[in-house]
């Protein structure tokens, strides 16, 4: 049981540091960020280790492609909802907006 949480660390590391190269890369190769994306979501089910929400943020949750505010996601705030606009496949994702009241 030990062992399976140092290797859940593990994994989160290298999500976190696929997620990292994703962003780095996307100006020059934006294939290759959602090829770290892919691998990113493998680790993360192979291993049973939840990608963080903020980095669920980070790519389309329908074509899984790497997205950038500006380039292919288009971001609009909606009453207490985020609406996410994925240029690259045009669905939309939703986040609620949490407010610490
Ligand atoms: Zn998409």
């Amino acid at each position: 049981m030990k062992s399976n949480n140092k290797f859940k660390v593990i994994a989160k590391e290298r999500i976190n540091s696929l997620f990292e190269q994703a962003d780095k890369t996307f100006k020059k190769n934006p294939k290759l960020s959602d090829r770290y994306i892919t691998l990113a979501r493998k680790i993360a089910m192979k291993s049973r280790v939840r990608i963080p929400r903020e980095l669920k943020r980070k790519f389309c949750k329908h074509c899984y492609h790497y997205l950038k505010s500006g380039v292919n996601l288009r971001i609009r705030t909606k009453d207490k909802k985020v609406v996410y606009y994925c240029l690259d496949c045009k669905k939309y994702m939703r986040f609620i907006i949490k407010t610490k009241h």
